[in-house]
């Protein structure tokens, strides 16, 4: 195992009821750092790039404007194995099928409005680090 870092965000649906401070408890107790973070509210055309990958989905032009409806809370976290480590915090993207303890269990609406985002590969988390935190030394 390496220490790893992974791009995390917390969503409209959360931050619009106040949960910042919960999900980051999780986030702590796991073990995880969080050694940046930022609340933005992002602009249609970054949310449109950063689900570029979604964009022949049919939830696409949805999650695009759900993800531009309120603030948002950008996040780089640390540690052991962090890519897998978060995913297996937040639990599954449906919060009916997510485990128990987990941030979508927890505080997720639905498969949409699930609360938390975390990447799933060594290459998306560089890629959407860079992304969000474009001219930002980030020291950990
Ligand atoms: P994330 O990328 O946000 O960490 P994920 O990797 O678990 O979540 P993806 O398949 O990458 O899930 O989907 C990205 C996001 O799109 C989901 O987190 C959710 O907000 C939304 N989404 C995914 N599937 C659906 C669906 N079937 N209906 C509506 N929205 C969906
Ligand atoms: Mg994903």
């Amino acid at each position: 195992m390496a220490i790893e870092r992974t791009f995390s965000m917390i969503k409209p649906d959360a931050t619009a009821r106040n949960l910042t401070g919960a999900i980051n408890a999780k986030i702590e107790a796991s073990g995880l750092k969080i050694i940046a973070q930022k609340r933005v509210h992002w602009s249609t055309g970054h949310a449109q790039k950063f689900y570029e990958v979604h964009k022949a989905r049919p939830f696409y032009n949805d999650l695009v404007k759900f993800m531009t409806s309120g603030p948002i809370v950008l996040q780089v976290l640390e540690g052991e194995n962090a890519i897998k480590k978060y995913r297996d915090v937040m639990g599954a993207t449906d919060p009916a099928k997510a485990e128990a303890g987990t941030i979508r269990k927890e505080f997720a609406e639905n498969i949409e409005r699930n609360s938390a985002h975390g990447s799933d590969s060594v290459e998306n988390a560089a890629a959407e680090i860079a992304l969000n935190f474009a001219g930002f030394e980030i020291v950990g």
